[in-house]
């Protein structure tokens, strides 16, 4: 296995002008996608003001606990500027003043015509071990300095200076430390149908690990299982995936609907109707017309069974809507009825009926009251299901219809 080579990585920004959000902290995301590739697992990053107290104190903490620090900012020549006096604190070195770089910013400003103040030889004091990372497009140069088993880089914050010091000699330097350049890939599993908790409690023993990683991300209704493998290359890592999707989908099964990140389950249902050369007519009491539109939104205006919307259709459908206060006996006949009309008018179709009540508390997706009932049925036979919530806003509107499209996904599967 490569991950012995590893090296345990944070990041440190300085100024208080980070800290307190007026410049966004773009360094430390930069940097911390720069750093796998080079075989640093990030553990931390912190961010600390201009007080030289505060980012030692930060400072002698990654000492004890990370094989590499990069700290950007406080390396110019002004009081605030306090960078180069806290790693020498942290490390517990003298500053010294590096004649070389002196000599380079006299020659910078003669170039410009004008004399080197004396805040700015400042730039050149340096821990006393500290060996110097070049700054070939700004005046403070960078550096390097070890202690213990940490070392730490120290890099200008202006983002453009940052940048280019760790592409010329930061991350050449870590990635021969770290025997070369891994590589990550990722895999998502999009789920449906199955709660994040009760994937949780399938998975529970596979996300513990640490090569690769399994999280979870849920959405609306649906979530995705997301595997991240390092390996010495893609061919490795790919293996990684391979091992661990295999016994992630024995736990979860059918409930995983696709391996394409962010594959909408509406577009994944419009691929099926193709593949299995069906249309489908729908009617929607309580969604707003979202689950249709979600298939035409996903190319999916020629999976829809236009008779469906017919104008005869929609007055006989209107006709039979249940009311507001309708018990559920009678919710259920007219689920039957409606389900009557768009088989008369779509013979050949699969077909969908949503009925349900606006829910007391709609809108408040917490608290989703009420009920919905669907038929899913075609010539062969029907299904009927009942969805202990309902309620007319948008999130609702997004379950019920993922939960429909699922319905839909079984349907075909089984019957492939
Ligand atoms: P200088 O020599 O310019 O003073 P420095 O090393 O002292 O450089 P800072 O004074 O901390 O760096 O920052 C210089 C400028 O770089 C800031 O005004 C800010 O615009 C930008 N900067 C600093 N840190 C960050 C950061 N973490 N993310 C994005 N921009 C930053
Ligand atoms: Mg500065």
């Amino acid at each position: 296995m490569t991950s012995s080579a590893w090296l345990k990585g944070e990041i440190v920004t300085t100024g208080t002008e980070i800290l307190l959000g007026e410049t966004v902290d773009t360094n430390a995301s930069w940097i911390a996608q720069q750093l796998n590739a080079v075989g640093i697992n990030l553990y931390y990053k912190s961010t600390v003001g201009d007080n030289i107290g505060r980012v030692t104190e930060v400072l002698q903490r990654c000492i004890s606990r990370s094989d590499v620090v990069i700290v950007t900012g406080g390396l110019g020549p002004t009081a605030d500027d306090i960078t180069r006096d806290a790693v020498a604190l942290a490390v517990g070195d003298e500053l010294v003043l590096d004649q070389a770089t002196v000599e380079a910013l006299q020659a910078r400003f003669s170039n410009w015509g004008t004399r080197m103040t004396a805040n700015n030889q400042q730039q050149a004091l340096l821990p006393a071990t500290a060996t110097i990372v070049p700054n070939p497009v700004g005046t403070a140069p960078g550096f390097r300095v070890s202690s213990r088993d940490c070392t730490i880089f120290a890099l200008p914050g202006v983002p453009r200076e940052m940048k280019r010091m760790m592409t010329d000699s930061v991350l050449p330097w870590l990635s021969e430390r770290t025997g070369g350049t891994g590589v990550i890939h990722v895999r998502t599993l999009r789920t449906i149908g199955i709660g994040e908790s009760a994937i949780d409690n399938e998975i529970r023993d596979l996300m513990a690990g640490e090569n690769p990683t399994v999280g979870l991300a849920a959405h609306t209704g649906q979530a995705d299982v997301r595997l991240t493998a390092r390996g010495r290359d893609a061919d490795e890592a790919d293996h990684l995936l391979d091992q661990m999707e295999e016994q992630v989908r024995s736990r979860l099964g059918d409930h995983i609907y696709s391996d394409i990140k962010g594959l909408d389950i509406a577009r994944h249902i419009v691929e099926l109707l193709e593949a299995h050369d069906r249309r489908i007519a729908s009617f929607e009491l309580n969604t707003q017309g979202r689950i249709e539109e979600r298939l035409r939104s996903h190319q999916g205006d020629s999976v829809l069974d236009k008779r469906s919307q017919g104008e005869e259709v929609r007055s006989r459908v209107a006709a039979l809507l249940p009311q507001a206060d309708a018990s559920e006996a009678e919710y259920e006949q007219a689920l039957e009825t409606i389900d009557l009309v768009l088989a008369a008018a779509c013979p050949d179709s699969l077909r969908l009926t949503v009925l349900g009540t606006t829910g007391d508390d709609h809108g408040v997706y917490q608290n989703r009251k009420g009920h919905t009932w669907v038929l899913l049925g075609d010539r062969h036979g029907e299904r009927r299901t009942r969805f202990s919530f309902g309620g007319t806003d948008e999130l609702t509107a997004i379950w019920i219809g993922n939960r429909c499209f699922d319905l839909v996904r079984r349907w075909l599967l089984a019957r492939a």
